[in-house]
């Protein structure tokens, strides 16, 4: 995390809608300038708590403080914080340059200045000065996404909020705006924090990635740390395909697979560890020509392969498991369908998690 102090810290934040918690007893701290995303499923309380974050709603109970003052009760339009959102916004039937220049036509800035201010914007954007007088219903998707974040740029805030403002856009020009935005975030120094249910995007931009499930924040990290080290099966699950091995550790102190009859070697113990989930990811999974003697594998069949654009990912029944490995395309696996093979993989490739 850079910055040692938080410009936004969340002590016990709690919404009830009723009898159910939206948020539930949230505890976080995002540094000065940090890029952060919060990430969960549908229905996790992503939207809840940045509707909090941003003024539009109060907690019912715990502080939200910005820069160590509390502000629970500050509403939006109060706050010098700003929110895109996935809906634009934008006014209709107006151009590019009175969209972006809008904020600074209420503070009531002089003419020239706004407009300098705003090309100097759409320059950050990559939008062309000629669009300062295109009307924005004539700009395509991407376009007016990077007006909108011109206009919100224009108000100075101290924070942004991103509310899934990608989501509409289609996949190619998603990400180029994925890897503008990150640009966009070192160039203006800005904090960002920003909402989105594709653990995908929030890997490519964030500094670091808050996930939610059921209203509450279950593991906060780095990209790195999320993806390496995730401390549930729900975290490692959400980052993208595993393999998941229920084990009980055993007093030999091997993880013992009952579903597959198997006694594996146990990597790094989380303290207290007695029971729970052997997770391997696909790209650390590899075909072994025959079972090695001292080491992990499991023995079963190639039954599917999928070529993945740069990758290919190959599907292996064990017992009743399937267990997915993925190779780059350059060294695909030379076996065929329906061959008897073994899969096998590090010991400290592997990660223990509880649920
Ligand atoms: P999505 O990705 O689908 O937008 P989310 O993670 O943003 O989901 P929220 O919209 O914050 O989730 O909703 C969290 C929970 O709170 C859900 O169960 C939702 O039904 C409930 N909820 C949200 N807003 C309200 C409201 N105004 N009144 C009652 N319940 C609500």
């Amino acid at each position: 995390m850079h910055g040692a102090n938080p410009i936004l810290s969340l002590k016990a934040v709690r919404k009830m809608f009723g009898t159910h918690a939206a948020v539930d007893s949230v505890d976080l701290d995002i540094a000065e300038g940090e890029f952060f995303t919060i990430v969960g499923p549908s229905g996790s309380g992503k939207t809840t708590m940045l509707r909090m974050l941003a003024g539009m709603d109060t907690p019912t109970s715990g502080d939200i403080e910005l820069k160590g003052e509390r502000i629970n009760d500050v509403p939006a339009n109060k706050r010098p914080t700003c929110m895109v959102f996935q809906s634009l916004a934008l006014f209709p039937h107006r151009t590019v340059g009175q969209n972006v220049e809008f904020p600074l036509k209420i503070r009531g800035e002089d003419p020239k200045l706004r407009k300098q201010r705003a090309l100097q914007l759409m320059d950050l954007l990559r939008l062309p000065q000629s669009y300062y007088s295109k009307n924005v219903l004539k700009c395509s998707g991407g376009e007016r996404q990077r007006v909108a974040l011109a206009r919100a740029l224009a108000y100075d805030p101290q924070i942004l909020f991103f509310d899934e403002p990608l989501s509409a856009i289609d996949y190619k020009l998603r990400k180029t705006l994925e890897k503008e935005l990150k640009d966009i975030h070192r160039e203006t120094k800005k904090t960002f924090v920003y909402i989105t249910h594709s653990l995908e995007e929030a890997m490519v931009m964030s500094d670091r990635i808050g996930v939610m499930r059921a209203g509450k924040l279950v593991q906060v990290g780095t990209p790195q740390e999320i993806y390496s080290t995730p401390n549930t099966r729900f975290v490692s699950e959400f980052v993208g395909d595993v393999n998941v091995i229920p084990v009980n550790l055993g007093s030999d102190g091997l993880l013992h697979a009952s579903a597959l009859g198997e006694k594996l070697k146990a990597p790094r113990l989380p303290s207290g560890f007695s029971k729970g989930y052997l997770v391997i990811r696909p790209e650390f999974l590899t075909f072994l020509s025959e079972r090695p003697e001292n080491g992990n594998a499991l023995g079963g069949r190639l039954y599917n392969e999928y070529v993945l654009g740069s990758r290919i990912q190959y599907q292996v029944r064990v017992g009743d498991s399937v267990f997915v490995v993925e190779k780059l395309r350059q060294q695909p696996f030379t076996g065929h369908l329906d061959d008897d093979v073994f899969i096998g993989w590090e010991t400290n490739d592997a990660i223990l998690v509880t649920d």
